[in-house]
């Protein structure tokens, strides 16, 4: 993306109030669902703690790579979307809420025009920048190799690592340990 090679970020606010968790469905989604054919579902594997319905092309070049022949080649979350909630998208695209772009359940999928789209691609490229610009924790520590922890963590924007400060998980350690011993 060259338009973003500055590193300064340019949006101010991030507001996830946007980021629906689904639109309205009309009602509970199951794998399995029989109007899908077999050679669908064989495959799709349901992810138990996100609820995403992970597409086996998972790892092509796009993330996308779903399409699934039924006399027409469709992608396969926009076949989902379109059968399942009975409601075509039409020249809509569809964003994924839960970031995982392999994944094929309607309830993470969400009909957006272009433009919102790529906005909202911008908001969360502002939000990790700014998250990999803090050189300090909220309590003043430096991020460095010695004092960052590295956590990796399934989000709303897909998976990420989070940096955690060694001296205040410390703390937090050592206050508990305190809490511990007085209510012993
Ligand atoms: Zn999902
Ligand atoms: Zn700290």
């Amino acid at each position: 993306m060259s338009a973003s090679d500055d590193t300064t970020p340019t949006v101010e606010v991030v507001d996830y109030s946007d980021l629906r968790p689904c639109p309205p469905l009309p009602g509970p989604l199951y794998v399995d669902d029989e109007r899908l054919p077999p050679n669908f579902w064989s495959k799709v594997t349901p992810e138990p703690n996100t609820g995403c319905w992970l597409w086996f092309a998972c790892g092509s070049a796009d993330g996308y790579g779903q399409s699934f022949v039924t006399g027409r080649q469709v992608y396969a979350h926009r076949l989902a979307y379109i059968v399942l909630t009975g409601h075509d998208p039409g020249a809509l695209q569809l964003d994924h809420l839960c970031r995982t772009r392999c994944c094929v359940n309607p309830a993470h999928l969400e009909p957006v025009t272009n433009a919102e789209n790529s906005r909202r691609g911008r908001i969360r490229q502002v939000t990790k920048e700014r998250h990999a610009a803090k050189t300090h924790c909220v309590n003043g520590h430096p991020f460095t190799d010695e004092n960052t922890l590295v956590r990796t963590e399934q989000g709303r924007s897909g998976v990420y690592g989070i940096r955690r400060c060694r001296a205040c998980n410390r703390e937090r350690m050592r206050k508990l340990r305190k809490l511990r011993r007085e209510s012993a």
